[in-house]
């Protein structure tokens, strides 16, 4: 009885899309296995669903989709769980002083939601006040796309993002807002097809109303080349 309610629990948790934690729960295993003894393993377990779902995968279409899919989870769409993959923080000193605020905007986001493994694809939106550090510009899409790159809650991926660049740059005036559709709530469930999700974390001077409502601006100019 208490595991079914736990069962219960969780699936409610997961259909409201709540996320637990800001750190994306890893067990401490986690990289015990090679990336090729992790292939090895989701593919049988891939080839289990199939067959279970009453696939023939003997027919030369989806014969190869669980080595596929397997190789796709570690190498690619779930690649970022592995620290190693986390884009080096090479920082420079801000030299010509540029003391305004710089966004990145319109970073592609391309990520896979947790409680249905289905995908979340958006725009985040980055900006940053230098203290005295800068970062080059596609570090910003780099840090995105490693984070992206995980089971995530959107929530949790807009915070990972900000505290990941606040300490790249040492500094708290760091911001990002993401609005992306989750094909979890898009194309099942509710399948409400035009229905997208806006997260936002600002730190330090973005909390200030002012430094806000000039992010939010540049975010909606509609930028045309
Ligand atoms: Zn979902």
């Amino acid at each position: 009885m208490k595991i079914e309610n736990d069962i219960e629990d969780f699936e409610a948790l997961g259909n409201d899309h709540i996320g637990t934690s800001a750190n994306t729960p890893m067990r401490e295993d986690a990289f015990k296995l090679s990336n090729d003894e992790k292939i090895d393993i989701i593919k049988d377990d891939v080839r289990h669903i199939m067959e279970t779902l009453g696939l023939d995968l003997t027919d030369d279409s989806l014969k190869g989709t669980p080595m596929r899919v397997a190789k796709m989870f570690v190498k690619e769409i779930f690649g970022g769980l592995n620290p190693d993959k986390k884009p080096n923080a090479s920082t420079f000193d801000n030299k010509y002083k540029y003391g305004e605020m710089l966004v990145e905007k319109n970073i592609t986001v391309y990520s896979t939601c947790e409680h249905h493994l289905l995908p979340i694809v958006g725009k985040a939106h980055v900006a940053y006040i230098s203290n005295g550090t800068v970062v080059g510009l596609s570090k910003m899409n780099r840090i995105v796309d490693y984070f992206a790159r995980r089971p995530q809650v959107q929530e949790r991926l807009t915070i990972q993002i900000v505290k990941e660049l606040q300490e790249v740059l040492n500094t708290e005036d760091v911001a990002c807002v993401i609005d992306a559709k989750h094909l979890c709530v898009n194309s099942r469930g509710i399948r409400d097809v035009d229905c997208s999700t806006v997260t936002s974390e600002f730190g330090g001077k973005f909390k200030e109303k002012e430094t806000r409502r000039e992010f939010l601006d540049y975010i909606k100019l509609d930028t045309q080349f």
